[in-house]
């Protein structure tokens, strides 16, 4: 089903266990089931619990949600679709409470969990698209201090730099880097643009002029902001307005994010943006949930930033 989703089609088709698994075994497998253990196609269905296959091959039995991110999970599959399409369709995002309340969820760790696995398979959805290419802005924003409600535990200037990238009228990457210096800005702009833009912008900003300048050459232009914010089409407005969108999720939305999950919001923040005019945004989100691997709990909130 590739149509625009909206709630009322989500609760009509998805309303049952099965018609969802049904649906997650169509994205997952076209061609019928297949092992994940020994990739045999022979499989049968158990009697009684349709939703367990059983390898002719290998005699192991599995479900569509083995090896993905839906492991494990005691949450109903209904909920999981609910959720998946809400963080789809909320601009400035969703806090796991709001989302608690909406779906009946029974923890407030439980919705949590859940928002971060869905994030997780929208990082991998990013990952998984060609490097930003055509006209790229490139801007810096730093997140935090008290009246983000990000805490204290980020340094002295409790406060985190964020390297945004941009097609002007496409997609966006947004990363956490350690410091702002050329070579953490050079390595952001290697790994999310390709080498044949048509042009590059950033501010005068200095470190920006040693990362931009030897991969773009004269494809490389600076906007002087102390004199002019446009300059013809040479100006980092999009950027600009896409860091507003990042800002308006964590005052409006999130409330708190710590440090440690930034990256995860940044990844849902650039998928939703990115993937605005994607009718089938929806079934791309449960795919990639489908290719992810499990995040366990245990994982997620380990002291040390995974
Ligand atoms: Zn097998």
């Amino acid at each position: 089903m590739t149509s625009i989703m909206n709630l009322t089609k989500i609760m009509e088709h998805y309303n049952t266990e099965d018609k969802c698994r049904a649906y997650l075994e169509e994205l997952r497998w076209p061609g019928g089931p297949v092992c994940p253990t020994c990739g045999a196609k022979d499989t049968m269905r158990l009697g009684g619990r349709e939703e367990v296959i059983r390898c002719k091959s290998c005699e192991r039995q599995f479900t569509v949600k083995a090896g993905s991110i839906f492991n494990d999970s005691h949450l109903p599959l209904t909920k999981w679709f609910l959720a998946t399409y809400i963080l789809c369709a909320s601009k400035k995002g969703v806090s796991a409470l709001q989302l608690q309340g909406m779906l009946g969820i029974g923890g407030y760790k439980t919705a949590w969990y859940l928002c971060h696995r869905i994030r997780e398979a929208m990082a991998r959805a990013n990952w998984g698209e060609p490097k930003l290419s055509g006209t790229i802005e490139l801007d810096d924003t730093w997140i935090g201090g008290k009246a983000l409600g990000m805490g204290h535990e980020h340094g002295r200037d409790n406060k985190t730099v964020v390297v945004g990238i941009t097609e002007r009228n496409g997609r966006l990457r947004m990363v956490v880097v350690p410091r702002l210096d050329s070579a953490e800005i050079a390595k952001a702009v290697r790994r999310y643009v390709s080498k044949d833009v048509e042009m590059i912008v950033s501010d005068e900003f200095a470190a920006y002029v040693p990362a931009v300048g030897p991969i773009f050459k004269k494809k490389y232009k600076r906007i002087k902001h102390a004199i002019t914010y446009v300059e013809g089409n040479v100006h980092t407005n999009s950027i600009e307005n896409r860091f507003s969108l990042l800002k308006r999720g964590i005052i409006g939305s999130w409330h708190k994010v710590s440090v440690k999950h930034l990256q995860r919001y940044l990844e849902e923040v650039s998928f939703r943006f990115s993937q605005r005019k994607n009718p089938a945004l929806f079934s791309l989100t449960l795919l990639n949930l489908l290719s992810t691997d499990p995040l366990t709990f245990k994982a997620l909130t380990r002291k040390r930033a995974a």
